[in-house]
């Protein structure tokens, strides 16, 4: 499957980013992207993560995940989707490290721990045997890389991985974001979320590749993406205007009531919608976590978080009527 005008302006964001491109460049996009990718490789590290943005990534049905691989970038190596394991794999780096490669973007999925790299380790030394943290490879990588793309929150920000042990308060692996390792260094970007849409991954490294670095807020995220919040695009935000207010899951009206965080949070999902355009966050009630943040999920102080309590002996979700006893305990109490 080739990309088409429609689905290249689609993945870019909508009019706002396809008036950033030249027209001639949407024309003839598939031969721009041919020729960029003749030239530029990715390499997909993966840190502390669940591989939920993996997942996210294969979800990519307009155009289609594979086409995008197979046509439009050279993936050399991403864990998730490569056919290659062990050694052979791992050459693809040790190589792009010894050679001291400049043809690549690197992505890094995932926090990095600091404390020891024996809490993430991403092969080893062949002659040695010791064991290669993922922090070595991103900050080795990372030093010649064209770009790096921090990709979902706990690469951008830390995440769920840098949250802190309640009794300690301390994080047990020292986990950092990207953006942390590469103090100072310009060509950071990030695409947070948990995970992010894909159409936020593939239209950024469309854009690195055809145009360069895009525009970037201040906490380095795309403009054409995260530039405005998910209230202002809200499918419920006539609810809102009219002060009609959930009281109850499920109820019709704005979810401010229940947590929702759709006004502090920078996201255009309510337009792109979630599963090739089936549903989104808001519409599907469940509000806005506000998963692309830097606060995300700070500890369960904030929106639906605080509002959610289950008690701790029974499971039951202590701010709903009482229901069977279910497994669980606290959700982030
Ligand atoms: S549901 Fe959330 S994002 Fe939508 S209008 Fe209400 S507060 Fe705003
Ligand atoms: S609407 Fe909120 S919860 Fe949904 S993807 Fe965007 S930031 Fe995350």
């Amino acid at each position: 499957m080739s990309l088409n005008r429609r689905d290249f302006i689609k993945i870019m964001g909508g009019t706002t980013a396809a008036v950033a491109f030249p027209g001639v460049m949407i024309q003839g996009c598939k031969k721009a992207l041919e020729k960029a990718a003749e030239r530029t490789n990715i390499i997909w590290l993966e840190g502390q993560s669940c591989s939920g943005c993996s997942v996210s990534l294969l979800n990519k049905l307009n155009p289609d995940i594979v086409s995008v691989i197979t046509e439009h970038i050279s993936l050399n190596y991403q864990g998730v989707v490569m056919g290659g394991t062990g050694s052979a794999a791992t050459r693809v780096l040790e190589e792009a490290v010894k050679k001291q490669r400049k043809d690549f973007i690197l992505l890094v999925e995932g926090s990095i721990p600091t404390k020891s790299d024996i809490y993430c380790t991403l092969g080893e030394d062949e002659k040695s045997h010791r064991a290669i943290g993922v922090r070595e490879w991103v900050e080795e990588l990372g030093k010649n890389a064209i770009a790096i793309v921090s990709i979902g929150t706990c690469a951008a920000y830390g995440g769920i991985p840098a949250a802190n042990n309640r009794l300690t308060n301390v994080n047990p692996t020292g986990a950092v974001s990207v953006q942390e390792l590469f103090k100072g260094k310009k060509n950071v970007l990030n695409i947070p979320g948990c995970p992010p849409h894909p159409d936020w991954m593939v239209g950024t490294l469309l854009h690195l590749l055809l145009k360069g670095m895009p525009k970037l807020d201040e906490f380095n995220r795309p403009v054409m993406y995260y530039g405005k919040t998910v209230h202002e695009k809200c499918e419920r935000l006539s609810y809102y205007k009219k002060g009609i207010f959930a009281k109850e899951w499920g109820d019709r009206g704005c979810l401010y009531e229940l947590g929702c965080l759709g006004m502090d949070t920078g996201c255009d999902i309510p337009v792109r919608k979630w599963n090739n355009g089936a549903g989104s966050c808001t519409d599907c009630g469940s509000g806005c976590i506000g998963c692309t943040e830097k606060v995300f999920p700070e500890f369960g102080r904030r929106g639906i978080y605080q509002r959610l309590h289950a008690d701790n002996t029974t499971g039951v979700n202590s701010s709903r009527v009482p229901g069977k006893k279910v497994s669980g305990g606290v959700i982030n109490g």
